[in-house]
């Protein structure tokens, strides 16, 4: 995501071409995108290394620009933040994890936790307990369905108010990860003072994992770390065998990327829910 100018590139896949768009044009466009239907939501599976069963799920927003294709949450996601429309998009995908979870429940499907990503703007916006709490309720959801993925920069943001807002959350009996480990603020202190569950390493210490003594050694505290504080770890981005296998080999609990499974439209998440690998 670069910017220049007035202007934003937007560059979905490797498939398609940079295109730079106006960046008050996408502002105003994000704003129609709610009403419009044009959030998708997207889930990737993410799997239990001693067993190899799908352990729960990633919730990725997709923006279906009528005339611009998908645009990437790294483009739209930093924006929506600035002019605060991160909190009604931010309630669409809640809204719409537990309409779904709900919909399978009811259909009998094996339904598993599913992640959210929670931006600073949303994380320290004083209704967003209140709404999980409604959220969950309303659709008769439990609230173990349901994980929050943080960051550390938000956190460090005002470390008193997050670890109220956590408590709260995890009273609510919610699970709490703490994404993009080892990347911006991380701090040790962190990890004692907030009650998380879940650990992410990021992908950038996965990618080169059998190439780099660095990342391997960091990736490897990391684990050990992690397990002697009570933490599960997952390892994101996770793209190959030998990935994979130096994960297993460090205990790593559980991992998620495209050697698994590609982020999934909701049809085909529920598809591979009901046991249908071809979904
Ligand atoms: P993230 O939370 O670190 O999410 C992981 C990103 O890695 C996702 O990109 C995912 O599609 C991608 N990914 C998964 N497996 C692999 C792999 O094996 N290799 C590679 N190279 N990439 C992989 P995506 O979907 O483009 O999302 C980018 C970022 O946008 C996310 O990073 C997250 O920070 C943000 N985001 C996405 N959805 C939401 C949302 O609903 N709310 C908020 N606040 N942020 C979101
Ligand atoms: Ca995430
Ligand atoms: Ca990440
Ligand atoms: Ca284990």
């Amino acid at each position: 995501a670069k910017r220049q100018g007035g202007g934003v590139i937007i560059r979905y896949s490797e498939r398609s071409e940079p295109r730079q768009i106006n960046r008050l044009t996408l502002e105003s466009d994000l704003q129609r995108a709610i009403e419009r239907g044009e959030l998708r939501l997207h889930l990737q599976p993410q799997v239990d290394l001693d067993t190899g069963a799908m352990s729960g799920a990633e919730a990725l927003l997709r923006w279906e620009h009528p005339r611009h294709g998908l645009v990437s949450p790294m483009q739209f996601i930093p924006l929506a933040e600035e002019v605060g429309l991160i909190i009604p998009m931010g309630r669409w995908v809640l809204e719409t994890v537990a309409t779904q979870l709900a919909h399978w429940q009811q259909q009998g499907l094996p339904v598993v936790p599913v992640a959210l990503n929670i931006s600073a703007r949303q994380f320290l916006h004083a209704e967003l307990v209140e709404d999980v709490r409604q959220i969950l309720e309303g659709h008769g959801v439990a609230p173990s369905l349901l994980e929050l993925e943080l960051t550390e920069s938000l956190m460090a943001r005002n470390p008193e108010v997050a670890v109220q807002i956590l408590r709260e959350l995890k009273a609510m009996g919610l699970r709490l990860a703490l994404d993009d480990f080892g990347t911006g603020y991380s701090s040790l202190a962190h990890l004692k003072r907030f009650p998380i569950d879940t650990l992410k390493i990021d992908q950038s210490f996965v990618r080169h994992v059998n190439e780099d003594g660095d990342d391997a050694a960091i990736i490897n505290a990391t684990i050990r770390m992690a397990h002697s504080l009570g933490l599960n770890v997952v390892a994101e981005g996770v793209e190959r065998e030998d990935q994979l296998e130096h994960l297993k080999r460090q205990r790593c609990d559980y991992a998620q990327g495209y050697f698994f499974s590609r982020p999934l439209s909701l049809e085909r998440f529920a598809a591979r829910l009901a046991g249908d690998e071809s979904g």
